[in-house]
Order: structure tokens, then C-alpha cells, then sequence
């Protein structure tokens, strides 16, 4: 078996131990295997192996792969998403984890309706507050989240944050908990957080996407 299978396995593993041990119900958690930078037999590796729902942060690297590999993938576009790329980015991907500004969450609305799609669409929160963070602050949440359940050619189903790097789990679960009751608030019932370095605390605090990408695919050369 290769690397990235049984890395992958291995993964699938551990994230049903964390979910069972906390309670939580296996098909409300979804992994979501993030493939970026990774080439397209790697994703046909993990997909032979069962898994459908990948992630990509850049949209010419999301359409290369869609329009390649097998048509029941379930695409999630992650990145930054750049206004002149909305439209590809639309046409591919069931659900769009990185919606940051007003401005981009009616652009999405926008070109959705001209192709005829109507994506997922989850908005960012900049949870613990970091310069270097994209996403809207706590404090807008809500109006943000009014607006976004305002437009009819996008189902806004949830918010999504990352934690700082290096923080401990106890501030983890914290910035966690915090997304959680934002998106309880706001009725909302997706939740994407958790990566491949802090996933345990984010399935202990009720996500139902969580992200991972180099526990399976190996170390990323950017
Ligand atoms: C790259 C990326 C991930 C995956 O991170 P890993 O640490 O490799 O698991 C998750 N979410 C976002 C937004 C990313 O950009």
C-alpha cells in the first residue's frame, strides 16, 4: 500500500476514535481530505479507498482536478477566494468554506445565479482576532450571516474559522467554542474547523467538516 493510502486509512481511523469517544455521531462529522498542492493520483488513491469530499485553495488548481478526475467528487473550495475567480470557482465546487466579505458573498450569489448553481456556502471567522487572518470579526457574524441567508442562489449552511498555530488546547477548544455558539446563534448547523494538527478538539467542540490535509497527503513543498 502507498504512503498516502495508509496515511489516509490511518486517518479515517483516528478521527472515528476522536468522534466516538466524544460522543459525537460518526455521519455528522465529515472529513473533508484538503488535496492542495497534491497531484491528481494522489486524490485517485484516496478515492479508491472511499473518500469523495476534497478541498482546494486555489481555483485554477480546483478546476484542473474537476474537470480530470472522476465526477462524484465533491469538491470544497477553502482559500481566499479572489473576486475574478468566483465564477470557476462556482462552477466546481458544492461548497465554499472562505467567504469573508459581503462584497464576495454577493458576487458568489451573483455568478451562482448566472451559471445556475447554488453552492454551500460557509463565512469565515477571524475567531481569535490575528492581523494575518482573513474572515469576518464575532461582532459581524450575525448581520453577515442575515444577509448571506437573504440571497437565492447560495444555501449559507454554516461558518468556518483556523486557529492560530501553536496555541494549546485548552485556547483551541476556546476559539472552538466560540465558532460553535456563533453558529448555534445564528442557527445555523455546519461547522467546519479542525485541521490535521488540532481536529481532536475540534470534533470535541461540534465540528461537522473538519479539514485535513498533510496527515494524509504528507508534507506540502509550496
Ligand atoms: C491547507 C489548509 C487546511 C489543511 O491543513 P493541514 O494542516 O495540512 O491539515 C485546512 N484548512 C485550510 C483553510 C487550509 O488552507
Amino acid at each position: 500500500m502507498s504512503f498516502v493510502s495508509s496515511q489516509f486509512l490511518e486517518v479515517k481511523a483516528q478521527l472515528d476514535k476522536v468522534i466516538k469517544s466524544t460522543n459525537r455521531q460518526v455521519d455528522r462529522v465529515k472529513l473533508v481530505a484538503i488535496s492542495k498542492f497534491f497531484p491528481a493520483e494522489n486524490i485517485a488513491e484516496v478515492y479508491q479507498l472511499g473518500q469523495r469530499a476534497f478541498g482546494e485553495s486555489k481555483a485554477t488548481e480546483l478546476v484542473a482536478k474537476a474537470t480530470t478526475l472522476p465526477q462524484d467528487i465533491e469538491w470544497h473550495f477553502i482559500g481566499h477566494l479572489q473576486s475574478n475567480k468566483v465564477k470557476s470557482v462556482v462552477e466546481y465546487a458544492s461548497y465554499i468554506h472562505s467567504i469573508d466579505t459581503i462584497k464576495l458573498l454577493e458576487r458568489v450569489n451573483r455568478l451562482a445565479g448566472e451559471v445556475g448553481k447554488k453552492p454551500k456556502v460557509l463565512l469565515e471567522v477571524n475567531v481569535s482576532g490575528e492581523e494575518s487572518k482573513y474572515g469576518f470579526t464575532v461582532a459581524q457574524v450575525a448581520e453577515a450571516v442575515a444577509q448571506a441567508k437573504s440571497l437565492p442562489h447560495i444555501e449559507c449552511v454554516g461558518l468556518m474559522t483556523m486557529a492560530p498555530d501553536g496555541v494549546d488546547s485548552e485556547e483551541l477548544k476556546k476559539i472552538f467554542s466560540t465558532l460553535k455558539s456563533l453558529a448555534d446563534q445564528a442557527e445555523l448547523s455546519e461547522l467546519s474547523m479542525g485541521m490535521s494538527g488540532d481536529y481532536p478538539e475540534a470534533v470535541e467542540c461540534g465540528a461537522t467538516l473538519v479539514r485535513i490535509g498533510s496527515a494524509i497527503f504528507g508534507n506540502r513543498s509550496y
